[in-house]
């Protein structure tokens, strides 16, 4: 009686044992290619040159920092979704970058916050607009991509909603910076033209899946209730595993109206444009000079950025060694 418990016992482990087995090889029969391609970028506009060498390296800094957070999840073999939302949540804590802190001021003085995460697998899209107390747009984003049927949320709806999730409330004021205030009275003073800033991150990573994400401020001196392209599918961000990621920054109306980042994919889709080609076709020949810009990678892992204004705050790591980050040329 005793051997044959023994032996029921046994078999138990056994079965166990097999069980993990076929788990674990489900894990890992996803297969890996060992291939990655990450780019960020920290906005467009104009830059100057003459900017001080101390500033410069500030940013260069952070732009290094932020691709190093992606990078390592992607190396890990990690999701490209959990690198672009990593990444931008870094960004957002970077006062230097108009996302969460150092978002730019809206005319009434205050911070309305826009984000926007997508999946290029199967186009699932999480986003906010008009955020005004959740610390991490980004996060709230994907929690809307994750844990509701829907795709955009806005104003006190999305902040309620992140409220519900648990993610950290804070007060509108928390998002001031001195250097924003300086540029809000600026704009005040003389009603000068809007600055632009943005932070975006695509990825592709080793399962073959791409993901992009976009979080902003917007542009200095908006009206209140205006929101921009970051958090519109198709015009700041879009993911679309049979073609490319996309992430855009500059006058946000304008990639609006030209349906910006779906269109660099429809142009690849449709008529078989390279990433780069499609890119320059919107942001050279479609907007304007100055208009801003767009960072991509596409199924391939070819990486493009585009750009009609002086300078875009950029970087781009892939699985081949290349780690670089440029503001001009
Ligand atoms: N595109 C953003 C907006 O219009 C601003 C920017 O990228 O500079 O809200």
């Amino acid at each position: 009686m005793k051997y044959l418990s023994l032996k029921i016992f046994a078999a138990i482990i056994l079965i166990l044992a097999f069980q993990t087995l076929v788990n674990s090889d489900k894990i890992f029969a996803q297969t890996r290619s060992n291939k990655y391609t990450i780019v960020i970028h920290g906005g467009a506009g104009t830059i100057s040159k003459n900017i001080p060498d101390s500033v410069k390296q500030a940013y260069i800094g952070s732009l290094k920092y932020a691709l190093k957070i992606g990078q390592d999840i992607l190396a890990n073999g990690g999701k490209s979704v959990d690198a672009v939302e990593a990444v931008i949540k870094y960004f957002e804590s970077d006062p230097k970058f108009n996302a969460g802190i150092g978002a730019v001021f809206t005319s009434a003085g205050t911070h309305e916050l826009d984000a926007c995460i997508m999946k290029g697998k199967d186009l699932s899209t999480g986003a906010v607009a008009g955020v005004k107390h959740i610390a991490h747009p980004i996060e709230l984003a994907r929690m809307v991509m994750e844990k509701t049927p829907h795709v955009l949320f806005t104003g006190d709806g999305a902040d309620q909603l992140g409220k519900k999730f648990g993610l950290k409330w804070v007060k509108n004021s928390y998002f001031d910076t001195p250097q924003r205030k300086a540029a809000w009275e600026k704009w005040k003073a003389k009603m000068d033209k809007e600055k632009h800033g943005t932070v975006g991150c695509v990825a592709l990573d080793e399962y073959g899946n791409i993901a992009a994400g976009t979080s902003t401020g917007g542009l200095t001196g908006k009206m209140p209730g205006r929101v921009g392209d970051s958090p519109i599918v198709g015009a700041g961000t879009y993911a679309n595993n049979k073609t490319c990621g996309i992430s855009g920054t500059g006058t946000g109306e304008l990639f609006i109206k030209n349906n910006v980042a779906f269109n660099i994919s429809a142009l690849m889709e449709y008529k078989g444009m390279s990433l780069q080609q499609a890119e320059d076709e919107m942001i050279h020949h479609r907007l304007k000079p100055g208009d801003g810009g767009v960072i991509g990678v596409d199924k391939d892992g070819n990486y493009a950025f585009s750009f009609n204004t002086e300078g875009m705050f950029r970087g781009v790591a892939t699985s081949s060694g290349k780690f670089e980050v440029k503001i001009w040329e």
